[in-house]
Order: C-alpha cells, then structure tokens, then sequence
C-alpha cells in the first residue's frame, strides 16, 4: 500500500516521502507504523533490488479494504491443515531441541545476558544442515502459526514442553503462562526463560556482529537479539539473505528476557533451535520476481 500512519508525528505518510527522510528519522518512524484504514501493525519496505518502489505492507484486519493477499516465504515443508490441526488439539506440544537429524546434541545454555553493546555471550554452535528447517523448528513454527490464528490458543490450558535433552526442559508449561506476545511482557518477565511471540518492524545487525529484530512501539519495541556466534546459522537457516527480508516477520522464540532499567525490554536468543521467523511477501510482487 502507498500509505500508512506514524505514531509517532500523527502523520499519514506516502511511501516515496516516507523513504526520503533522513536515516535515523526513518528507523525510529517505521518501528511506529499502522495501516490508516485498520489501525493494525504496519511495515515499511524500501524499494527493493528486483525493482519493485518503496511501499507499506500491513497485518490487516479481515474486513480491512485495504487488505491484500499475503504468501508465506519459503514454507519448505507446507503448513498442517486445519484438519491437522483439530486432530492435535487435545495433545501436549513436545519440542525436543535436541533432535538434530543425525548430528551430535549440542544446545546452548541460555545464556545471562550481557549488558546491550557489552558483547559476549552465546558460544559456539555445531552446525547442523544448512539452510534447512528441523523438525524442532517445524513444531516451533506450528506452534507460532496457531498463536497467529488463534486468540483462544493464546490464553489456554494446553500444555508446552521444549526440551533441552531428555533430562532438562528449557520452557514447559500451560500456553497462557509459558507464552507471551511482545505486548504482553512485563518487568516480572526480567530474568525468565520462556516463549514470546510479535512481529518485527525493522532488522539490523550491530558492530559486534549480533543480529537485532525490533518490534514497534505498539509491542513495547521489544527487541530480539541473536548472539553473534549464532547469527550466521540463524540466516542461514530461514535463507535471509537481506536483514530487510525479515521486516513484517513473525517470530517465535525461547529466550530469556532482560528488562532495562529504562524499561527497554531485550529477549536474548542463544541457540538458532530456540527460533523461528514466519515472513510474508506480497503475493502479487512475488509474482513478478
Ligand atoms: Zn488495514
């Protein structure tokens, strides 16, 4: 779409002016995007290198006019039918983030966060496939994908395990206290390993090599970050080739959560296994590509 409003001037903004302002101006204004129509989450995309213009996208509400048909990018293994889904219900949902195919067990120890900018943390990851999906990041996208559709989903009793290995959980509980939208986190979180869930309005990676995912104002710009030691494996595995490409993403992860002082809230994300990203596109650019 060629418009979408700014929380933070009260400005409807046309996507070619929008891309003119300065850099700084621009980051802090596209993490406070909405659709004018529908008043949901909104992202700015820059033109892009296949030559499509600088434009808005948003999350629409269902009976928004100005909705349009988004596609899930690069969904290798296809999504479980609602069918699927139904079966299911009534069972737990068993991660087991050791379960690599073939390859040795190695999951990281989340890790105490270091101060932001500070560096350190993480260590280093045996590399499994690369650019593959496991099976642990399917159920972890299974689970993301009901949290999307599914308010119900979000506040029940139904129960979440993700194991480290078979003697160590590293998140197990009901839905409604195991998992929290980035909207929902609380300084009562600082400190705790668990699930959170929102989508990302701006990516970036800062000189110490961590990549950033930010959420906008609206979800408390709440920022995911992956360790460096980790980053590499994480693009490669969701195919990023373009920190851009994850703007409008969804993203589901087990992190633990820091909360500044200044109220700043951080998830820290210490194992590529403990993250998945659900990106859309277009479905009438990609047409074009
Ligand atoms: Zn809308």
């Amino acid at each position: 779409m060629q418009h979408a409003r700014c929380a933070v001037d009260g400005e409807v903004w046309e996507a070619e002016r929008f891309a003119a302002l300065p850099a700084a101006e621009l980051d802090a204004k596209r993490r406070s995007l909405s659709c004018v129509q529908c008043d949901e989450f909104a992202w700015f995309r820059k033109e892009s290198t296949h030559g499509h213009p600088a434009h808005f996208c948003a999350h629409h509400r269902d009976d928004c006019d100005l909705k349009v048909n988004y596609v899930v990018v690069d969904d290798r293994r296809g999504e479980p039918s609602s069918a699927e889904e139904e079966v299911e219900a009534g069972d737990d949902i068993v991660v087991r983030l050791d379960q690599e195919r073939g390859t040795a067990v190695d999951v990281t120890e989340v890790q105490t966060p270091p101060m932001p900018g500070a560096g350190g943390g993480g260590r280093t990851f045996a590399i499994p496939g690369q650019g593959r999906e496991s099976a642990q990041h399917f159920t972890l996208r299974r689970i993301l994908l009901r949290l999307i559709q599914s308010p119900d989903f979000r506040t029940s009793r139904r129960r979440i395990a993700l194991y480290r290995d078979e003697k160590s959980t590293l998140v197990r509980g009901e839905a409604r206290d195991v998992v929290a939208a980035f909207d929902e986190v609380r300084p009562a979180h600082n400190g705790e390993t668990q699930l959170f869930w929102g989508p990302i309005a701006t990516a970036g990676r800062t000189a110490d090599g961590k990549v950033w995912l930010n959420s906008s104002d609206r979800y408390q710009g709440v920022s995911v970050a992956i360790f460096q030691d980790i980053a590499e494996e994480f693009l490669s595995t969701f195919n990023i080739e373009d920190l851009d490409d994850l703007e409008g993403a969804h993203v589901l992860v087990a992190a633990k959560c820091y909360v500044a002082p200044t109220g700043k809230i951080i998830l820290y994300c210490s194992s590529p296994k403990n993250i998945v990203v659900r990106r859309y596109r277009d479905a009438r650019l990609q047409a074009e590509l």
